[in-house]
């Protein structure tokens, strides 16, 4: 029989981060992965709420996560639990940010004075320390080995499979007319006995992904927060619809509060 899940208030609180918190699993090696509806943009400048958004990610990181698994990519992931929780094993997070980028946007756009929206002659992936008080700064592989975050055999496999997810999402997204702009993957250490496995971790989600629909260039993604562009949540809800997957009876108004 299934352990049973205790509700949400009687769990222990691990860790609360700006979008989700990680509450202590119902078993030893477990997590509950809370969606919030909190959004905030990466330097801090702009803090709110897009109502519905965490129902809406926690639907979508699922759909991902199980694709990606079927794909053969080991994930964190175990299974839905209701609305805005999901079960996923605990893992020892490597503290890095890695974005593979596929056309040029936002602040990468900026830094090399390309125009948003050109192709990139192939993929590039880019790392970040996830130190919040650092403000995620850009690292090399240098540091990461260098400063032991993660050894030299650990970055190889993360770099497949970032590689890995990157074709098979572009992919998929591409069949539902989205194109994969970017996105930010991040990894965890799974242990069993004595055996260690990368696994994929944490979440994949509009917040995590730029997307932008293939005819219009339209952006579906959370640069319509970042960037005032209106009708954010509707943007979510329009990603899950395409997926086939859009929850019923989310209440999708934007309740945005500036700081
Ligand atoms: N991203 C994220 N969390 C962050 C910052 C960025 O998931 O705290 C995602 C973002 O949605 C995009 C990718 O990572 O898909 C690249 O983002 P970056 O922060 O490098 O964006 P930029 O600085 O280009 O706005």
């Amino acid at each position: 029989m299934l352990p049973k899940v205790l509700p949400m208030t009687r769990r222990r609180r691990v860790f609360e981060g700006k979008a989700k918190v990680l509450y202590e699993g119902p078993e030893p090696g477990t997590l509950v992965q809370y969606f919030k509806d909190d959004a905030s943009s990466r330097d801090n400048r702009k803090n709110g709420t897009i109502e519905g958004k965490g129902v809406i990610n926690n639907r979508i990181s699922e759909y991902l996560m199980l694709k990606l698994g079927e794909m053969g990519v080991p994930t964190h992931f175990v299974r839905r639990l209701n609305m805005r929780e999901q079960l996923v094993r605990e893992v020892d997070i490597i503290p890095i940010e890695v974005v593979m980028r596929n056309v040029a946007a936002a602040s990468f756009a900026r830094r090399f004075g390309i125009a948003e929206g050109t192709p990139l002659p192939r993929s590039i992936v880019e790392f970040r320390h996830n130190s919040d008080e650092l403000d995620k700064p850009l690292v090399t592989d240098e540091h990461i080995t260098a400063f032991g975050w993660a050894s030299p055999q650990e970055l190889d496999e993360i770099m497949m499979l970032t590689v890995r997810i990157n074709d098979y999402l572009s992919g998929l997204f591409f069949g539902i007319g989205l194109r994969l702009i970017d996105l930010k993957v991040e990894f965890g250490r799974l242990w069993e006995g004595d055996d260690m496995r990368i696994v994929l971790a944490d979440e994949i989600s509009p917040d995590t992904c730029r997307l932008w629909d293939v005819k219009t260039s339209e952006k579906l993604d959370k640069d319509r927060f970042r960037q005032d562009l209106g009708k954010v949540a509707e943007a979510y809800q329009e990603v899950a619809r395409r997926l086939g997957i859009l929850p019923e009876g989310v209440i999708l108004d934007v309740v945005e509060k500036k700081e």
